[in-house]
């Protein structure tokens, strides 16, 4: 991956729009915008951008370098995009993502859990939650559909996919010679 489509892809995880991030770093001169010309030129309501410009900032991806004047007294403001940073900050976020995965996947391997089996995403019991509720019927609460338990090794299979996405991108990260 080259330095440009590093820092492409940490402000497209902070803005969660890739096309929006690319054009950013693609406006930018030299790693150097103008707030004003970045709102022409993505189209953004000032808050909007500014919001998003903070957000950048508070993970160092960018940095407001300061505002100055123009010939017709119009306050320019610019901001620089920190590409050093942008490997650094991908692999905390990949890091958290494969922690997560693997918290999610202990939970799985541990238990046996009960969803609805009209909609998975309606309820998720554990087992003992769902021998608590034996009175009322082992029925989803939204729907009324029964409850199945979950094929865990569907799940498993996915999160170890997951898990190796996320483990071969945090070694090219780390391959890469900066
Ligand atoms: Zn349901």
């Amino acid at each position: 991956m080259s330095d440009e489509d590093l820092i492409v892809l940490a402000l497209a995880v902070v803005a969660r729009d890739l096309s929006l991030a690319r054009k950013m770093v693609n406006f930018a001169r030299d790693g150097v915008m103008e707030e004003g010309e970045m709102q022409e030129k993505l189209k953004l309501p000032p808050t909007e951008l500014r919001q998003l410009l903070y957000r950048m900032q508070d993970s160092n991806l960018v940095v407001q370098l300061g505002t100055k004047e123009d010939e017709s007294g119009n306050r320019l403001t610019y901001w620089r995009i920190n590409k050093d940073l942008a490997k650094s900050f991908l692999a905390r976020k990949f890091n958290e993502a494969r922690e997560m995965l693997l918290r999610r996947r202990e939970e799985e391997s541990s238990g046996e859990y009960y969803v609805c089996a009209a909609d998975p995403t309606h309820i998720r019991l554990s087992f003992d939650e769902v021998i608590t509720r034996m009175d009322d019927g082992l029925v989803c609460p939204v729907c009324g559909a029964m409850l199945e338990p979950v094929d865990r090794g569907k799940i498993l299979e996915e999160i170890d996919r997951m898990l190796d996405v996320l483990n071969k991108a945090l070694e090219s990260l780390e391959g890469e010679a900066s």
